[in-house]
């Protein structure tokens, strides 16, 4: 179902309450990687340049104890944000109370504020987190509109997301949540087919969901990873120390069934004596795993094969890296993926959710090559699974 966006609705001389996803890394005080400022930015510049008053806002962290705050404190965010904004953010470290009306009643069409970590309120009785009715009310009342741009939190009923919404008129997607309804909810409600899914990263178990949905609606997936191995020995290979979940074998077996052919598993593994990053490689046949050996990477004919079958397909969804990419050796499987699919992004649509997905492509200095990295990690794997993400259940439809 189509959501209504920023573009749907007036925003000149309104309040304009903006939730996005501020969560950035930090070390020694500093932010370490400011994506998640920079996609945010589309939204806040078109609600000042429609001369909205904005009122911005996020979590960062978690808040359990009260040493927790300082270190959480978005103050160095906002001034990135007023960097990048090119114009004054002015940030009141509360999270309610007089000053912020206050400042909220100064606001004239154009400008923006930024208040404190909607977390500083889960120090008392998890308010945020737990989805406080007073606390969305609260939030509710200091705008007129609600945007929700924050797609990194739609997996969660936090009362800045459903809380507000709960308690305002009008609550519309921002232009990333937009983006990530479009790519993943799209793809997965009516794909341009063949959709080819690739699955790896570490555990069956974590991604039971996402291989059940994708089951219904890919024509191919391809399955590498550290997940493969739990598929190899249902299909009764050994796998010698390779990672595998003796307790999801039955179920590998159960979806491979289920699957009727759909999944494909690779032919080759390279696999190592110890999980190390400078380990020797070996190159074996998926059926001849030696029982010393653990499986790290896909292998080159694995490669070749999931690589044809990309090259036929007209989307692509990936999660999960297909091999230990942290050691720079066995990272030539999840590597050779994303070249194959950068090379072919004039003809296909290719969508990355999962965290370390996402981190594998950007080390390889290919994010730009794809059509859409999804900027949430526990969220892009419950859109994936085909859950209903609150945060984005909360925005109204378009009619
Ligand atoms: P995502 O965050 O994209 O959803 P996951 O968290 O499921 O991905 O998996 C990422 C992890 O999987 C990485 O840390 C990677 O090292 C690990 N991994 C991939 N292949 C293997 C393997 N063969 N053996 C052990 N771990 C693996
Ligand atoms: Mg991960």
């Amino acid at each position: 179902m189509a959501k209504k966006t920023v573009r749907d609705i007036e925003v000149k001389g309104k309040k304009v309450l903006i939730r996005v996803d501020f969560n950035v890394p930090q070390k020694d005080g500093e932010i370490t990687d400011e994506n998640r400022i920079v996609q945010a930015l589309p939204t806040i510049k078109y609600v000042l340049e429609q001369g909205g008053k904005a009122i911005v806002f996020s979590h960062l962290g978690r808040i359990k104890k009260e040493e927790d705050k300082a270190k959480n404190s978005l103050s160095i965010v906002a001034d990135r944000l007023s960097e990048h904004l090119d114009m004054p953010v002015r940030f009141i470290p509360k999270t309610r109370g007089e000053a912020l009306e206050k400042a909220i009643d100064e606001l004239e069409n154009g400008q923006i504020l930024m208040f404190e970590n909607t977390r500083y309120e889960d120090l008392d009785g998890k308010k945020e987190s737990k989805n406080d009715p007073e606390l969305g009310r609260y939030w509710a009342s200091l705008g007129d509109v609600f945007v929700n741009d924050a797609f990194g939190t739609a997996h969660r009923e936090h009362a800045s997301n459903v809380g507000i919404a709960a308690n305002i008129k009008e609550t519309v997607a921002g232009f990333l949540l937009e983006k990530e309804i479009r790519f993943i909810g799209g793809t997965l409600e009516n794909p341009d087919r063949p959709l080819v899914a690739i699955l790896g990263g570490a555990k069956v178990s974590d991604k039971i969901g996402v291989i059940r949905n994708l089951l219904k609606v890919a024509d191919h997936i391809l399955i590498g990873g550290g997940m493969a191995y739990t598929f190899f020995k249902a299909l009764g290979y050994e796998v010698g120390t390779s990672l595998l979940e003796a307790d999801k074998v039955e179920l590998a077996k159960e979806l491979l069934t289920e699957a009727e052919g759909k999944i494909l598993l690779g032919k080759d593994v390279v696999t190592a004596k110890d999980f190390d990053k400078d380990s020797e490689k070996n190159i074996r046949k998926v059926t001849e795993i030696p029982a010393d050996e653990m499986g790290m990477d896909i292998g080159p004919e694995t490669i070749e094969l999931f690589s044809k079958h990309l090259k036929d397909a007209r989307t692509v969804i990936w999660n999960g890296p297909l091999g230990v990419f942290e050691f720079p050796r066995f990272a030539v499987g999840t590597k050779a993926i994303a070249q194959t699919l950068a090379g072919l992004k004039e003809e296909l649509t290719t969508i990355i959710g999962g965290g370390d997905s996402a981190a594998a492509v950007i080390q390889f200095g290919l994010a730009d090559d794809f059509t859409h990295i999804s900027t949430g990690g526990g969220a892009s794997l419950e859109y994936l699974e085909g859950k209903v993400l609150p945060g984005i259940d909360c925005v109204l439809d378009r009619s």
